[in-house]
């Protein structure tokens, strides 16, 4: 019954989504299978919850699309917002203009990010911030007089986002069919997959093996063709790829060793989500750049950018002269609002911190119940993500689990249970993913796993109801 809450409006569901389905075309979306169904049509939210217009409360596991750190409903954001419009809702930053909130966020985000920052560039999207990350690493190289410094080196699996660059950088096989990409100067290694490649060795002595792929590559290629490697500290939307805690350390070292820039794309791992301010400082690396977006605003209002490290800020600022890139959003005003006004919540509510040493903790604790169940392989977290596997037969350790066959995407059936039942988890493959809102109690968190459990069971009924253990 708690499922149920009045509806404060009525909303008509078959109308919107034939409107939907007529004329939305949805980003990453199988357009036919989503006619037949009808999309799920999200009216509000508050802290943790969501209601759909048919009126049912839904626990979001996901904060939206890992960006509602500080929760649904904080009306402090919106009323900063509301200010900001009034005032001034937009002004450009390119013809030696600035604005207060942009200034102030600028000086703010540098004032949390590690020591060796000093800049920030704006832009509208995580996309946006990895497209101006490839511009600038050549630049820079361009600025020290070596333009032959042009190849990229990234990962397998890896998300960068959806315009030509970000994807290209992204190690997505689906995204690189279609459009013609990578674009050229962009290579992939394998990604620090331990369930995947570490079988028969210690998770840390994998760790130093993944990290070795990246001094292979960059022999291959040549070190002095190399610009820059990118990363996500822990991968997000491969699947919460947490990597041994031996990986980036040796990354690190690999970087230095080549004078190779190193980049730490943490728009889904900044702001708290692993229970530091960036991903890097839990994952002991010192990156030269980190592209940023989602939790800066918590996904109030759109808003992306790069922060930029003394080395390649020096460059830039002192002697390249003109850096011919930038959006007509750079700094948007309202954005910066919203940004100053989420990050204001982050420090005085200490939700960082929180994660760190209470709901991390017990997200953790919660996770590794769910491992218990006949149907979960392994499950792991950090911070406030986490991740566990669908298998077919339990093993003794993740490498001695049976998994099922990937064509009959078990992932996909629970994940239709999980709408069923009011909680929003995402399945990559088989792998069950959630990134809870930071702001998520010890006490939601144990509802949140209670409604998963469900789903558990009735995906574990179809899979028995199939033939398929
Ligand atoms: N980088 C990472 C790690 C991401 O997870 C995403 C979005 N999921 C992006 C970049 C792209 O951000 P946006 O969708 O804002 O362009």
């Amino acid at each position: 019954a708690s499922l149920r809450t009045p509806k404060v409006e009525t909303f008509d569901t078959r109308a919107l989504q034939q409107l939907d389905s007529a004329h939305f075309l949805h980003p990453f979306t199988d357009h036919a299978a989503l006619r037949d169904k009808g999309a799920r049509v999200i009216v509000r939210g508050q802290g943790v919850y969501l209601w759909d217009s048919d009126g049912h409360q839904i626990i979001d596991g996901m904060s939206g699309l890992w960006c509602v750190n500080a929760g649904y409903g904080r009306t402090s954001i919106s009323e900063a917002v509301y200010r900001q419009m009034e005032t001034l809702p937009f002004y450009n930053s390119f013809f030696n203009t600035t604005n207060v909130p942009a200034v102030r966020l600028a000086a703010e985000l540098v004032a949390l990010a590690p020591p060796q920052f000093s800049h920030v560039f704006f832009t509208g999207s995580g996309s946006e911030a990895n497209d101006t990350v490839v511009r600038m690493v050549r630049r820079y190289w361009d600025i020290l007089g070596q333009p032959e410094r042009q190849v990229i080196i990234s990962r397998r699996n890896a998300y960068h986002g959806s315009t030509m660059a970000g994807a290209s950088l992204g190690g997505m096989p689906g995204m690189h069919a279609q459009g013609g990409l990578p674009i050229p100067g962009i290579r992939h290694i394998g990604q620090p997959n331990y369930l995947e490649a570490g079988q028969g060795m210690s998770e840390n002595a994998f760790g130093l093996v993944a990290a070795g792929w990246l001094e292979e590559e960059i022999l291959a290629v040549g070190p002095d063709k190399v610009a820059a490697f990118i990363g996500e500290p822990v991968q997000g939307a491969g699947g919460v790829v947490i990597p041994p805690a031996t990986y980036w350390p040796e990354v690190q070292r690999i970087c230095d060793k080549y004078d190779i820039l190193l980049i730490a794309d943490e728009v889904i791992c900044g702001f708290g989500r692993l229970g530091t301010w960036f991903g890097c400082e839990l994952m002991g690396f010192k990156p030269d750049l980190i592209s940023f977006a989602k939790g800066v605003t918590s996904g109030y209002v759109p808003l992306g950018g790069v922060l930029i490290g003394k080395r390649v800020a020096h460059a830039l600022l002192e002697k390249g002269g003109d850096f011919n890139h930038g959006f007509t959003y750079s700094g948007h005003p309202v954005a910066c609002a919203a940004a100053l006004e989420n990050l204001r919540i982050l420090v005085d509510e200490r939700l960082v911190e929180k994660v760190a040493l209470d709901t991390g903790p017990h997200l953790k604790a919660a996770f590794n119940e769910l491992a218990t169940h006949p149907l979960v392989g392994h499950a792991e977290s950090c911070g406030m993500v986490a991740g566990l596997n669908l298998v077919r037969v339990k093993g003794a350790s993740m490498h001695e689990c049976v998994p099922f066959e990937r064509a009959l995407q078990v992932g996909m059936l629970c994940r239709g249970h999980m709408f069923e039942l009011g909680v929003i988890m995402r399945a990559v493959g088989d792998r069950m993913i959630v990134a809870p809102p930071l702001v998520m109690t010890r006490a939601e968190i144990d509802e949140m796993a209670a409604r998963i459990w469900d789903c558990l069971d009735l995906t574990l009924e179809d899979v028995r109801s199939r033939g398929w253990l």
